[in-house]
């Protein structure tokens, strides 16, 4: 498992490390269809740290427009945010971007779908992204309340169009089932085309993370031909045990030597190889969840889950009641006639603090 690391402290300083893309990136002429996948997660600019920066998109459209003479047409940027895409691709600056190198933006929602059964469970994928043979997957690097970390494996989950990606918590509640939908949802696409990763970790997000976190210039920018590994390498970067993160863990399987199989390398002049021991770390506050649920046994925390779990709370103060939570809520458990939550009813996926703009879900835990 290859997998390549830079530490670039700026985003201006990313012309200087092209000997990475051409490392990572082999001989892209026998692709026809490319799809660009940054992270656009919700309506959110680029200094708030949520989204794929678009000066990254930027180095990785002029990469291969300019460097490897990659045809326009052939390439397609494409996302679907949790809410309102076309209005997060404006204001997370993408649009800029796209229109600079005159690169059409989909959002999947607008796209043909292909039906698809995974977990015996129905869902639909962009019929765009069925159709390309390379998928570029540029994913941020961040916690998640959720699922700890979300990367690269992560990131895909926006190949399912809108409202749908919500819904279905509903189906797999734990986090345990939900991490396996997001691998399966990865096997499923990796075998059909090539998915090549390149992290937006120069700036990052700690502690609640993906959208109401911290965000943290993390100097880094990861590679890889393999997501688990570009997982592994930015779980370890950022103080995880990388088997924290269940995606990584059910990828890793019975490999115990998973470490022996990585073959990690630091690109900057020189490309030097490193264990993955020697690879620096910036430690990231860990979200407020992650706790319970890594120190506790399973059944522990069936027997607690209602009373020492974090739960969602609106803040009164802080809600601009636009909506997005009642709409998002897979099981229907915001009211905002009385800005409360139905603790009865919901299943603690999260989705509500991940997707308020206005950090106005609060996480407590009630003893
Ligand atoms: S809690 Fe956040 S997402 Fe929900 S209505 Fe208020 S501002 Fe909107
Ligand atoms: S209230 Fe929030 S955490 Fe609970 S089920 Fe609804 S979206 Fe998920």
């Amino acid at each position: 498992m290859k997998v390549y690391y830079s530490i670039v402290e700026d985003y201006n300083l990313l012309e200087r490390r092209n000997n990475l893309l051409d490392l990572t990136f082999d001989n892209l002429e026998k692709y026809n269809r490319i799809l660009i996948k940054p992270n656009i997660l919700g309506p959110y600019p680029p200094d708030r740290h949520v989204t794929t920066h678009p000066a990254f998109l930027d180095w990785i459209l002029r990469y291969l427009i300019e460097v490897r003479g990659i045809e326009r047409d052939r390439i397609v940027v494409g996302e679907s945010s949790g809410f309102s895409t076309e209005r997060a691709y404006e204001v997370s600056r993408i649009k800029d971007i796209c229109e600079k190198y005159h690169i059409s933006f989909l959002p999947f929602e607008r796209d043909r779908s292909v039906k698809v059964k995974l977990l015996n469970t129905s869902l639909v994928i962009s019929k765009t992204v069925m159709d390309s043979d390379l998928i570029v997957n540029l994913p941020k690097l961040k916690t998640h309340v959720l699922t700890r970390y979300t990367g690269a494996v992560k990131n895909l989950y926006g190949c399912i169009p809108g409202g749908l990606k919500p819904k279905l918590h509903k189906h797999f509640p734990r986090e345990q089932d939900f991490a396996q939908l997001l691998v399966e949802l990865y096997r499923f696409l990796v075998k059909g085309r090539e998915i090549v990763s390149v992290m937006d970790g120069i700036w990052g997000m700690e502690g609640n993370g993906p959208s109401n976190g911290r965000p943290v210039n993390s100097k880094v920018v990861i590679a890889s031909r393999d997501a688990l590994a570009l997982d592994i390498l930015a779980t370890y970067y950022i103080g995880y045990n990388p088997t924290d993160v269940l995606t990584n863990r059910i990828l890793i399987g019975k490999r115990y030597n998973w470490k022996d199989d990585l073959d990690i390398l630091e690109v900057g002049e020189d490309v030097k190889r490193r264990d993955l021991k020697d690879v620096p770390r910036i430690r990231f506050r860990k979200p407020l969840t992650f706790y319970l649920t890594s120190i506790l046994p399973p059944f522990i925390l069936k027997l607690i889950f209602s009373t020492m779990i974090e739960k969602p709370r609106i803040d009164r103060r802080r809600c601009r009641r636009c909506g997005v939570c009642e709409k998002i809520c897979p099981v229907g458990a915001i009211s905002l006639n009385n800005l409360e939550i139905d603790r009865r009813k919901c299943i603690n996926c999260y989705c509500c603090h991940e997707m308020c703009r206005f950090n106005a879900i609060r996480l407590t835990r009630f003893l």
